[in-house]
């Protein structure tokens, strides 16, 4: 049973992005303004994630780490109106049958922090005091060393997985306003390096700035458009024709009500409509969709990276005529 749980484990947190992905959402779940990411050896070694968030209570400690725990979800009618990042409840069990976990977490009500150290079946291990502000950290040490052929694969791919997570954490550190969100990372006997940063009390224009760089995000403007009476987008987007440095592929964020996701479609109609203004590049696109929480589901991949929208196809119409409105080709 336990060797069932550890291959489904793999089918949840399918990689390093995902892993530091979950433990992110947690935190912004749990209302932390502070989010703190370190890894060591680019995560292959170990993944910390520390906020300031509400804490865990006590009565929580054990049944947080057993599968289709969650504390955030009372009944099944709930998922309609979730505004959470979770629901599921298999993260932590996950991670916990996937690597070493340990978690340090303090609730206002306490004036001291406790650390729990858990087994791979989720069970905890030892149980001490200490001190910490209020918040959580979690840790996760040697993830996917309990799947050995993962594990090497894993090993073999960092740079990649690491390369996936950095764009996932640009994600929420570009959507993440007034949050304040810090990546660090270290290698061998070598010094931590910071590799993401927002400030706190920022806006989505600042967090750009940060993020890409002040030139990169002088090409960027603003839009808002109201793409149907239910539908409502706004975000930045690369001026038609800036001459805003390499193509940008791989600088095309979408969000549904600030929830980072994948939008390929979005993306090609932008592409397609980018290409037909003569222009040379992709957009550069940070965009988020504005939708009533009934319309739509991100419960479709365990990832929750596919967003469904239910009448996608009247929805694409709408914005592609929206969109061609704005960019209007006379002026460009
Ligand atoms: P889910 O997020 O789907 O509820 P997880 O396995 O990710 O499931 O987390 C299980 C539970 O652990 C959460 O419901 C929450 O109660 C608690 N938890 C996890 N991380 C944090 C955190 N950073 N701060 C506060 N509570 C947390
Ligand atoms: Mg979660």
């Amino acid at each position: 049973k336990a060797a069932v749980h550890r291959i489904c484990s793999g089918q949840v947190v399918l990689d390093l992005a995902t892993a530091v992905k979950e433990l992110v959402e947690n935190s912004l779940d749990a209302g932390a303004t502070s989010i703190e990411i370190r890894l060591k050896d680019y995560g292959a070694e170990f993944i910390e994630v520390a906020d300031n968030g509400s804490g865990i209570s006590p009565e929580n400690y054990q049944g947080l780490t057993l599968k289709y725990y969650t504390s955030k979800i009372s009944d099944f009618a709930d998922l309609q109106s979730l505004s959470s990042f979770g629901f599921r409840g298999e993260a932590l069990s996950s991670l916990c049958a996937l690597g070493n976990v340990s978690i340090i977490t303090r609730t206002k009500d306490e004036a001291f922090a406790t650390r729990l150290v858990y087994d791979h079946a989720g069970v905890i291990t030892s149980e001490e005091k200490m001190a910490r502000a209020v918040g959580t950290t979690v840790s996760v040490g040697k993830l996917f060393s309990t799947l050995p052929v993962r594990h090497k694969e894993f090993n073999r791919n960092i740079r990649r997985e690491y390369g996936r997570l950095l764009t996932i954490l640009q994600a929420y550190a570009l959507i993440g306003k007034g949050i304040k969100l810090v990546c660090s990372n270290q290698t061998g006997r070598g010094g931590r390096t910071t590799v993401v940063q927002t400030q706190g009390n920022a806006s989505v224009k600042d967090n750009i700035v940060t993020v890409f760089g002040t030139k990169t995000a002088g090409c960027m403007e603003w839009l808002d458009l109201a793409v149907t009476e239910s539908c409502y987008v706004e975000g930045f987007i690369s001026k038609p024709g800036a001459g805003c440095g390499r193509a940008a592929g791989d600088r095309q964020f979408f969000y549904v009500n600030g929830r980072p996701v994948d939008m390929p479609k979005v993306a090609k109609l932008l592409n397609e409509l980018y290409k037909s203004f003569n222009s040379l590049q992709y957009p550069m696109v940070v965009l988020n969709f504005i939708l009533p929480t009934a319309s739509y589901d991100v419960n479709v991949t365990p990832d929750k990276r596919k967003v469904f929208l239910h009448s996608e196809s009247e929805l694409m119409v709408a914005l592609r005529d929206a969109l061609e409105k704005v960019y209007s080709p006379n002026k460009y």
